[in-house]
């Protein structure tokens, strides 16, 4: 799991292919899900420590990993 703070000021996590946002933040695990939930109606889902480490799939995705979104995401995350 690879975290990058966003401009907008949450961050965003990067995980095999697949760009999750925080969805919520629990006492001993944080959810996160899929970054395209709206435009792929995706229901991805995935829990992290708090650490956002040790990332644990929840929930499959409606669509295929795709390099290039992750790419573009991350070079906007960044300016
Ligand atoms: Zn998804």
């Amino acid at each position: 799991m690879e975290i990058i703070k966003s401009n907008k000021g949450g961050n965003k996590g990067f995980y095999k292919g697949y760009v999750y946002v925080v969805k919520y933040i629990g006492v001993s695990k944080i959810t996160w899900r899929c970054s395209q939930r709206c435009s792929m109606k995706c229901t991805g889902e995935l829990y992290t420590d708090l650490k956002m480490e040790n990332p644990e799939v929840k929930t499959g995705h409606s669509h295929l990993k795709d390099d290039d979104s992750v790419k573009i995401e991350k070079a906007l995350c960044i300016i």
